[in-house]
């Protein structure tokens, strides 16, 4: 990589917030099509929302995922060497990260850009936004067309294992998700539907290879310090921004 796309790359200290992953609800399918050949792995710890470890909840009390650097320097499998009740260790389980495009159909406001979802197989007649409310009974929904980072584990990771081997490269056609059940019950199916090329120029502009963010990073641990920081009950915005 140059001196001139290595400066142009996006989002690689950039702090990455909820909005930068494909949201999944139990409320509608997802369209989805993945844009990355292979995805970037990692070991990561789930920590739950309000357990607490050395005094102070984890990350301000929000827990979440701390990426595993490796067990002889990770501070999260330490403390697990600590337990002596397998029950209360924070296991490390596979992940993946791969850049998705976002196709799940959405009505925009004219007005105002919000996105409306359908809910109970109907979308909105009014924008939700309490400032605009406009009347959005006329539009269609169209594919959201917007690059997500999807991040998951081993039930969704065997799934489009299978889909390739029947199928070929998951690349090749869309897939549909579905979402059961809340938190750790959450259950999700992926659904391989027709194969079709896709022109991304088309679909998302000339600068679409830009828009895609280095899933390679989103993976990487942080440094020791600020996992321990995070561990000890640090908010994790507070220990990313210095
Ligand atoms: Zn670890
Ligand atoms: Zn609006």
């Amino acid at each position: 990589m140059g001196f001139k796309e290595k400066f142009a790359t996006p989002s690689r200290s950039r702090v990455r917030t909820g909005s930068d992953y494909l949201q999944t609800t139990p409320d509608h399918p997802s369209v989805i099509r993945i844009m990355d050949e292979e995805p970037s792995v990692c070991w990561s710890h789930y920590i739950p929302k309000g357990h607490t470890t050395t005094g102070k909840p984890v990350n301000n009390g929000k827990g979440g995922s701390i990426i595993c650097p490796g067990p002889s320097v990770c501070p999260v499998c330490q403390w697990n060497n600590e337990q002596t009740d397998d029950k209360k260790k924070l296991r490390s389980r596979r992940q993946f990260a791969v850049n998705v495009l976002d196709k799940t159909p959405v009505v925009k406001c004219e007005e105002c850009g919000e996105e409306h979802y359908e809910v109970n197989d109907e979308y909105p007649t009014v924008c939700t936004n309490p400032e605009c409310g406009a009347d959005i009974s006329e539009l269609s929904p169209e594919p959201r067309n917007k690059v997500q980072i999807f991040m998951k584990g081993k039930s969704i990771a065997d799934q489009i294992v299978d889909i390739e081997s029947e199928f070929g490269p998951v690349t090749d056609r869309d897939l549909k998700l579905t979402t059961r059940g809340k938190g750790t019950e959450t259950r999700m199916r992926c659904y391989p539907q027709k194969e079709e090329a896709i022109d991304y120029v088309d679909v998302l502009g000339e600068d679409w290879e830009e828009q895609k963010y280095d899933v390679e990073n989103v993976v990487k641990p942080l440094e020791i310090e600020q996992i321990r920081r995070i561990f000890n009950g640090e908010d994790f915005f507070d220990v990313v921004k210095g």
